[in-house]
C-alpha cells in the first residue's frame, strides 16, 4: 500500500534506498579495485620498511642489553622466539676452543643450579639422544641462574622441554633449564650467576619432577660433564676446552632414523639394510631377537657405513627431556 506522502512525491522509500545501496556499493566496489590494483606496489614497499623497521628495533633492542658489563656477549644466532635457533657446525673446528667459564678478574663466577642428585645423563637414552644432565628435584624447588648473562627466551614447550628459560652467557655458551613450573625472569633480564630463574616442576614430556639443564655453545649441546663436577656441585675448572670431538655425538645422531615396519620384513633384513646387526637393533629399541614384530610399529636404526638404503625419516631433534 502507498501512503498519500510516498505518492505525492511519486517515489517508494524502499526502492530509493535499495538504489542507493546498489550504487554505493558498485561505487565501493571500483574503488577498492583500483585501491588494490594501485595498492600492490606501496604494500610491498611498506611490508618491507616495516620489516626494516622491526628488524632495526630489534637490533636497538640487542644493543642496548650490552653495558661494560655484558658487552662481550656474543649475540651470534640471537633468535627470541625459537629454543634450538641456530647451529655451528662443529665438524670443521680444527682447534681447541678455550673459554673462561669462571673469571675472578671480572667477577664473573658459576652457581650450581639446583644442589641434589641426578638422574638422566648427557647422552644415548633408549636410541634417543639425551642432550642435558637431569637433577632431581621437588616441585616448586628454587633453581638459580649457572653464569652471568642476559635471558634469551621463555618459552612453553608443552611437548618437549615445558617451561623453559634459555640464557645467553660470555663467548657463546647457553644454559637451558627445563620442565620449570614457574619461571621468575623475563626475556632480555641481566642476570647474575644464582640469581633465581624459576622453580622447578614436571612441565613438558617429563616424567616426575626434575630440572633438565643443558650447557650449549652457539646452539650446540655439549657434555655438561666436562666442565660441571655434578657430585660436588661445582665447576671443574675455571676454563672450558672444547674440540669438534665434543660435538661428534652430533654426526653419529643424524644417521639414527626411524624405520616403520612393513609386510614381511624381518629383523635380520632391516639391519642389513641399513648396515648394522640385529642386536645393535635390540639394544636400541629394548627388544629381543625373537620379539614379533608388528607392521606399523617403528623402530630406531642407528645406520652403519655399509648402509645402501635411504628412504627413511631423520629422528634428529633438540626436544629434551
Ligand atoms: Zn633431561
Amino acid at each position: 500500500m502507498i501512503t498519500s506522502n510516498q505518492a505525492k512525491n511519486g517515489f517508494n522509500p524502499v526502492i530509493l534506498l535499495f538504489c542507493f545501496l546498489l550504487l554505493f556499493s558498485t561505487i565501493l566496489a571500483e574503488n577498492i579495485k583500483k585501491a588494490d590494483f594501485a595498492g600492490t606496489k606501496s604494500d610491498k614497499y611498506r611490508k618491507q620498511t616495516e620489516a626494516d623497521l622491526e628488524e632495526n628495533r630489534f637490533q636497538n633492542e640487542i644493543n642496548s642489553l650490552f653495558d661494560s658489563n655484558y658487552d662481550d656477549i656474543d649475540t651470534t644466532g640471537w633468535l627470541i622466539n625459537q629454543i634450538n635457533g641456530w647451529r655451528f657446525d662443529y665438524s670443521a673446528l680444527n682447534d681447541t676452543l678455550r673459554i673462561p667459564f669462571i673469571d675472578s678478574l671480572h667477577k664473573r663466577y658459576f652457581t650450581f643450579p639446583f644442589k641434589n642428585y641426578t638422574t638422566s645423563p648427557f647422552g644415548s637414552r633408549r636410541g634417543f639422544w639425551h642432550f642435558g644432565q637431569d637433577i632431581k628435584l621437588q616441585v616448586g624447588d628454587t633453581v638459580k641462574n649457572a653464569l652471568d648473562g642476559i635471558v634469551r627466551i621463555i618459552v612453553n614447550d608443552r611437548y618437549g622441554y615445558g617451561k623453559v628459560v634459555v640464557v645467553r652467557h660470555h663467548y657463546g655458551l647457553e644454559t637451558l633449564y627445563a620442565h620449570l613450573s614457574k619461571t621468575t625472569v623475563k626475556q632480555n633480564d641481566k642476570l647474575k650467576s644464582g640469581d633465581i630463574i624459576g622453580l622447578g616442576g614436571r612441565s613438558g614430556r617429563a616424567t616426575g619432577s626434575h630440572l633438565h639443564f643443558e650447557i650449549r655453545l652457539y646452539g650446540q649441546p655439549f657434555d655438561p660433564n666436562l666442565i660441571i663436577d655434578f657430585e660436588n656441585y661445582t665447576a671443574r675448572s675455571d676454563t672450558l676446552f672444547l674440540c669438534k670431538d665434543n660435538f661428534s655425538y652430533l654426526t653419529d645422531l643424524r644417521k639414527t632414523v626411524v624405520h616403520t615396519i612393513r609386510k614381511g620384513e624381518t629383523l635380520s633384513a632391516i639391519a642389513k639394510r641399513n648396515g648394522t646387526t640385529v642386536q645393535s637393533l635390540c639394544k636400541l629399541n629394548g627388544i629381543k631377537s625373537s620379539t614379533i614384530l608388528r607392521i606399523g610399529k617403528r623402530l630406531i636404526v642407528r645406520k652403519g657405513s655399509n648402509q645402501f638404503h635411504n628412504t627413511y625419516v631423520d629422528i634428529f631433534s633438540n626436544s629434551g627431556t
